[in-house]
């Protein structure tokens, strides 16, 4: 990685101008880049092959060579060759699953090559960016703005889960991301931001309109599984021989989308997660039993049709929660977007 104009370039990724950073993770850095073959804006999502930080290596990922003792932290990197962070067969299997996706919710993988020391993941150019940041910028969506997003969502986990019987295991803000940049938050009808002190006067206005906030797509496979055989529509694996908490673990996998789903929408609704807290022990404890409400006065004005669908997705019981067919089929899915309000 050398550092040309603030921007890096990577051997192996000469045929790409890259324009800007777009997001970073652990392992990966994803840039806004040109493809100067074609000259059409993509995104690249680079991976590195190899941990470069050997302290950081010690806590993310311990090295399976078998010399590391128990209370060995200080393994000297010179001494070890640089640990691989990122398994070579998740990364195919990312890119597998992606190849075999076409569906306008998700981001489509347009190319994928290496070098000796990162894996590159070519995609579709998501220019809006993350979902995450216009829940920053505008608090909160109206019912009818989180409609039209999250049945988008939802159109691209019917398609993984039902045609090609993919789990993302993964769905959250952060990974899902709008086509273009939405239009100004000023002109997007949400509700206005609540705000204690004005609270009496009457500044906590219910939402109108919706739309106009473009495409969102699925991104980030990283995690994803398949869980059924294509061809045969069974369980992976010989059913036969497969143990019972295996036969048991596929019947719900797919159900960790919708908890997931339940958690986005309830975001999208108020502006805030509806598990949280600031001692990971605690808060690990109030998912293990479902604890979240309707906090007031943020949901009063939510509707109970909203409500309710959230409710049999944030179902601790995964044969209880419901399936994406069962999410479409509720009736705040098909609900008509409220008129706009009169002239002023
Ligand atoms: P990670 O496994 O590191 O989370 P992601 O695939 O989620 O990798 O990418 C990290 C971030 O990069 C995303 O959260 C998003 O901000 C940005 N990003 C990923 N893919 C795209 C894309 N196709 N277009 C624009 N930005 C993207
Ligand atoms: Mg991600």
């Amino acid at each position: 990685e050398q550092m040309q104009n603030q921007m890096p370039t990577y051997k192996g990724l000469e045929n790409f101008k890259i324009v800007e950073k777009m997001g970073d993770g652990a392992f990966s850095n994803v840039y806004h880049a040109v493809d100067q073959t074609t000259n059409k804006k993509v995104a690249v999502k680079v991976v590195r092959k190899f941990e470069l930080n050997a302290s950081q290596v010690l806590v993310i990922h311990l090295p399976s060579d078998g010399a590391r003792q128990d209370g060995d932290k200080h393994l000297n990197p010179k001494f070890k060759k640089k640990p691989r962070v990122t398994e070579r067969a998740n990364i195919l299997k990312e890119v597998q699953i992606m190849r075999g996706t076409n569906h306008p919710s998700i981001v489509r993988l347009i190319s994928f090559s290496e070098s000796e020391e990162h894996y590159f993941l070519v995609l579709e150019l998501m220019e809006g960016g993350e979902l995450f940041h216009q829940i920053v910028k505008l608090t909160y969506f109206s019912e009818n703005l989180s409609r039209h997003v999250i049945l988008q969502v939802a159109q691209g986990i019917r398609y993984l889960h039902e045609e090609r019987g993919v789990v993302h295991r993964d769905i959250k803000p952060e990974n899902l991301l709008f086509e273009r940049i939405p239009i100004t938050p000023s002109k997007v009808p949400v509700r206005r931001p609540y705000d204690e002190e004005k609270e009496d006067e009457g500044e906590f206005i219910p939402g109108v309109g919706g739309g106009g906030i473009g495409r969102v797509k699925i991104a980030d496979f990283g995690l994803s599984k398949v869980v059924w055989n294509e061809e045969t529509m069974t369980p992976c694996g010989t059913v036969g021989y497969t143990a019972p908490e295996i036969v048991k673990d596929e019947r719900y996998s797919k159900s960790v989308d919708m908890w997931a789903l339940g958690c986005v929408l309830y975001t999208l609704l108020c502006g805030f997660p509806p598990f949280y807290d600031e001692s990971i022990n605690v808060l690990t404890e109030k998912v293990a039993r479902g604890y979240y409400t309707f906090l007031s006065p943020w949901w009063d004005d939510i509707s109970g049709t909203a409500k309710d669908l959230i409710q049999h997705l944030l179902c601790v019981d995964p044969a209880q929660r419901y399936t994406i067919d069962e999410f479409l089929a509720h009736p705040w899915c098909s609900a008509a977007p409220a008129p706009p309000p009169p002239p002023t």
